[in-house]
């Protein structure tokens, strides 16, 4: 790694789709994606939707203004819907698996018809989507949709694909240090259409498609040569880093028998924690519960509560449909520890201490 930065100074190329940044971008279509298509780095995957979402409306009529997306997810697809100037739609999801439920977006889209501008699912922690379905709705109602793919690097189907190969959607991935797939800062965006990625490329660098001439709208969306350059070193660790983390996530399964995880559409998931509902009864001593983990050393999260409709700027500026099952799993979700080298003894104590701490209600 050292030589290979200062192989970077020595170039005096930090970014602007340098050599590293295109040998990473080969390799990982590759290694993903079958080597069709094409990938894009940027910065972040939140500047990745937001280049993907204008790419995906184009010049749709300023009737279509929302962006149908699930309010179980983080706040950055709202933003970049926001910033597109649409209005974010959103829909609840399916009990089990936690992504976007069908029924939802079905009734949503009838209702507001050509109104809707773009299709925003997320494929909840790293969960898979039925990307035929996205197909079917897409080609029946005119609707073009982006992926909010942003913790799926590292998931694969049956064959070894990685989530998202051979779809012309746009799928945005984020390489945020919280993510499986770790390079710091960073994004991909993959398409199995190339063409469509070199207008995206002109967009993450100012809407230049002629050096220096704008003529598309841009900003600045490109990854720097050191980013790549930790992207690259990772991409070979990344089978490994999924099989340590779903071998953790079976282990926090055992220990917690009977309790309500998310149902796997993929067949390996890259987990970036390991996310369980609370018993209903013990809904109200969530927050409770979570303080008295950290006593212990036991760092717990709840994404994504507050779901996004339940952000104060959202709630003033977005609009949603029946949301209840996302309320009931929002309430009810914690995120427990996982890394690339958390052990069995330290997962063990983590379900010891929420059991103890739930008492009989736990059981
Ligand atoms: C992490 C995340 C993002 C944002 O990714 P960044 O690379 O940090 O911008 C977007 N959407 C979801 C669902 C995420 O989990």
């Amino acid at each position: 790694m050292r030589n290979e930065l200062i192989a970077i100074e020595q170039s005096g190329i930090y970014s602007n789709f340098g050599p590293v940044n295109a040998r990473f971008e080969q390799a990982i279509l590759e290694a993903m994606f079958g080597g069709a298509g094409a990938c894009l780095t940027v910065s972040n995957a939140t500047a990745g939707l937001m280049i993907a979402i204008q790419y995906a409306i184009g010049k749709n009529s300023p009737r279509r203004r929302y962006a149908l997306m699930p309010s179980f997810t983080f706040a950055a697809a709202a933003q970049a819907a926001l910033w597109n100037g649409l209005i974010p739609l959103f829909c609840d999801i399916d009990d089990e698996f936690w992504t976007p439920s069908a029924d939802a977006e079905q009734a949503l889209i009838e209702r507001y018809r050509d109104e809707v501008a773009v299709i925003v699912p997320y494929a909840t922690f790293g969960n898979g989507l039925d990307l035929a379905r996205y197909q079917r709705l897409s080609q029946r109602y005119g609707v073009p949709v982006v992926v909010d793919a942003a913790a799926s690097l590292g998931s694969t189907d049956g064959r070894g694909r990685g989530f998202g190969a051979g779809f012309p959607f746009l799928f945005v991935f984020s390489l945020h240090a919280t993510k499986a797939f770790a390079a710091m800062e960073g994004g991909l965006i993959y398409s199995s259409d190339p063409s469509v990625l070199a207008s995206l490329r002109a967009m993450s660098n100012f809407g230049f498609e002629v050096p220096r001439l704008a003529t598309t709208r841009g900003l600045n969306a490109k990854m720097s040569e050191v980013h790549a350059l930790l992207a690259l070193a990772k991409l070979p660790e990344i089978g490994d880093v999924v099989a340590r983390r779903e071998a953790a996530a079976r282990l926090y399964r055992a220990r917690l028998e009977g309790w309500v995880f998310q149902r796997a559409a993929v067949h390996r998931q890259s987990h970036m924690f390991a996310p369980v509902l609370l018993p209903r009864g013990l809904r109200a001593r969530r927050s409770k519960l979570v303080r008295q983990l950290a006593e212990e050393g036991v760092g717990v999260g709840t994404y994504f509560s507050p779901h996004l409709a339940e952000h104060p700027y959202f709630a003033a500026t977005c609009v949603a449909g029946d949301l209840s099952r996302t309320e009931d799993i929002a309430g009810r979700i914690l995120a427990l520890p996982l890394s690339d080298g958390i052990t069995p003894d330290e997962i063990a104590f983590v379900c010891d201490s929420l059991l103890r701490l739930c008492g009989s209600e736990g059981a």
